[in-house]
């Protein structure tokens, strides 16, 4: 029986070191068992930094990068999420932790399947601040809108628009764009409605298939 929580310990402590992460992602990141969130073949593989495949040609990402989505979103407790590209769940759940039962993380997966194995592990976790929506993201998810982040975990041929205009005043949306060559954008806008914009660097992302996204 391998000892899961020392080695995610040891993962999160080495992300804290090199990435200096807040105290609130590395409590969430310490909390949520990523390996629950991989297939059972690379169980053995869930605490270290890179993406795995979850099935149907989709991975989860590396937990670096789900620590540095959520650092630049500067999350808080309370906030309503938008993520789109549920995937393993992981990502989700992660963000779940740091907005708490106050919160609320809606997220959007286009595969149903993967969905519904994400709402299956949540049930398990006890994890009820979450709500997974299987369809379309590239669109957002106009009935429960407007988010105070947002964010996309699949890359976009540009920045979605119809995400934008579900995003508060004051809100944050991070999105990988690109098709060969990906960026990842932080789009802010500010208390009188203005877009900001910044790129963070290259990135490595599957695509986003959709309406807003790529064709299938
Ligand atoms: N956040 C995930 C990463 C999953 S990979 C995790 O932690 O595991 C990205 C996911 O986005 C894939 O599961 C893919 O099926 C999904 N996806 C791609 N285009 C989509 C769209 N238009 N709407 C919803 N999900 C989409």
């Amino acid at each position: 029986m391998e000892n899961y929580e020392n080695k995610r310990k040891i993962m999160v402590k080495r992300l804290k070191d090199e990435l200096s992460i807040s105290e609130s992602v590395e409590k969430a990141m310490l909390e949520v068992p990523r390996h629950l969130f991989v297939p059972e073949h690379y169980v053995s593989e869930a605490y270290n930094d890179y993406p795995l495949p979850i099935g149907y040609g989709q991975t989860i990402s590396a937990p670096h990068m789900v620590a540095i989505m959520c650092q630049l979103l500067e999350l808080k407790e309370g906030e309503k999420v938008l993520e789109v590209g549920t995937g393993s769940g992981y990502h989700a759940a992660v963000v779940s932790r740091i907005v708490g039962d106050r919160g609320l993380v809606v997220t959007i997966e286009r595969i149903p399947e993967l969905a519904e194995k994400a709402m299956e592990l949540y049930e398990r976790l006890g994890y009820r601040n979450i709500k997974v929506i299987i369809g379309d993201g590239s669109v957002g998810y106009e009935e429960l809108a407007p988010y105070d982040k947002i964010y996309v975990t699949a890359s976009a041929p540009r920045i979605p628009e119809k995400l934008v205009s579900q995003l508060k005043k004051g809100g944050k949306l991070i999105v990988p764009v690109g098709d060969f060559v990906q960026y990842l954008y932080l789009v802010e806008k500010d208390h009188h409605g203005r877009i900001e914009k910044k790129n963070w660097g290259a990135v490595r992302f599957v695509p986003l298939v959709g309406k807003n996204g790529f064709e299938e």
